[in-house]
């Protein structure tokens, strides 16, 4: 898009995202680096993210569910894709005719993607998943042997090639945290059978973003990082972004759209949770939860308007929220700035976070489609 949006936008700095990618690549200089872009590249866009961090060096790309992962392919990316939410009934043919690295957590998964890769003529790119404890997706140790016992046979019957034995950690955002330990020996130990019974993995990989930047005996072949490549911390306990060599690739701006004065005990939005003390200028700022504010920053959320920061007055709405400008000459047209680098003063993507009792990963994953992406 040319044209700056009016009513709110999201800017998207692409040049941060390469700068992140570079920078991950120093913390784990020998492994290769896996760009995970699902969700929209958290928000992002996936297909300039994925550009811009395969450009910088990565050399995969990570997606949940397939279908992120084929729209991928049809943008004409044609690095190695991972894509690892697998269901039931899901359009593997069509994944392994695209050449992607599927995961499978089970033998009922491995059977479904070699039936796929039976009718398409072609071999499948496979990934075994070990669940060496964050207990989601995964193979417990207890049915490992099972597992990479049909993936030797897979492989002999020439339907298979398992490209990856791979895990994920389920506290790495607090480091020190004995389960961090423990998943690593248990990551050991799945491995060494795995590769005891005769399987090659060309990527063993476990890391995520705050294990990239914490964690060196976590890399082995590949990290796969998403928020730190969005420059956003991925703990306040780890740092800023700044003080962890990142920056942030998202700012979302809106226009004020309306000024006025409202006298002394005037209630401001659904359920008059704020009411005001004095004569108040208010002004209104033209998104809300459903473009992702969050509405449990209702009372509490940061806006850089008229040169201060303004926190959000009463509730949240679908469309639009208030704030309290105290007198501040502001005027329709203005920009507000919710939430950017913080350089310029403006508030950051984890202020937000604090404000809404979340984390800075839903806060920019959250922002709707209703909000244009202008690149830069
Ligand atoms: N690997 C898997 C399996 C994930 O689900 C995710 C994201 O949640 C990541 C890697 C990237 O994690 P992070 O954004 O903390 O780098």
């Amino acid at each position: 898009m040319n044209e700056t949006p009016t009513r709110a936008y999201a800017e998207i700095d692409l040049a941060a995202v390469r700068s992140n990618v570079r920078a991950l690549r120093e913390r784990a200089p020998r492994a290769e680096l896996m760009a995970v872009v699902k969700s929209d590249a958290y928000g992002h866009g996936a297909v300039p993210c994925a550009r811009a961090a395969l450009d910088a060096g990565a050399t995969w790309l990570g997606t949940a569910t397939p279908e992120e992962a084929l729209a991928l392919r049809a943008a004409g990316i044609r690095s190695r894709i991972m894509c690892w939410l697998w269901t039931p009934g899901g359009p593997w043919r069509e994944a392994v005719e695209a050449d992607l690295d599927v995961s499978v957590s089970g033998t009922w998964a491995l059977d479904e993607v070699r039936a796929a890769a039976r009718e398409a003529g072609r071999v499948a790119r496979v990934q075994l998943k070990a669940d060496t404890g964050l207990g989601r997706a995964g193979c417990q140790p207890a049915d490992w042997a099972e597992l990479v016992g049909a993936a030797v046979a897979a492989q002999a019957e020439g339907t298979v090639l398992v490209t990856g034995v791979w895990s994920h950690f389920a506290c790495a955002d607090e480091p020190g945290h004995p389960s961090i330990a423990l998943q690593l020996t248990a990551f050991h130990e799945m491995l060494a059978y795995a590769e005891k019974e005769g399987i090659e993995p060309e990527v063993r990989h476990i890391a995520n973003s705050p294990a990239t930047l914490t964690l060196p005996e976590s890399h082995f072949d590949l990290v796969r990082c998403g928020i730190a490549v969005y420059g956003v911390s991925p703990a306040p306990e780890l740092g800023t972004p700044e003080e962890l060599g990142l920056r942030p690739a998202m700012t979302l701006k809106a226009s004020v759209a309306l000024v006025k004065t409202v006298p002394a005990g005037h209630g401001v939005s659904y359920g008059h949770h704020y009411v005001t003390e004095r004569e108040t200028r208010l002004a209104l700022i033209p998104v809300g939860y459903a473009d992702g504010i969050p509405r449990h920053a209702s009372g509490s959320g940061p806006v850089l308007v008229g040169g201060a920061i303004r926190r959000v007055a009463g509730r949240v709405a679908m469309d639009q929220f208030v704030v309290d400008i105290d007198g501040a000459d502001v005027s329709a047209g203005d920009p507000a700035v919710l939430f950017g680098p913080g350089d310029l003063g403006e508030p950051t993507a984890e202020d937000w976070a604090g404000a809404a009792g979340t984390i800075a990963y839903e806060i920019v994953t959250r922002i709707g489609g209703r909000v244009p992406r202008v690149y830069r």
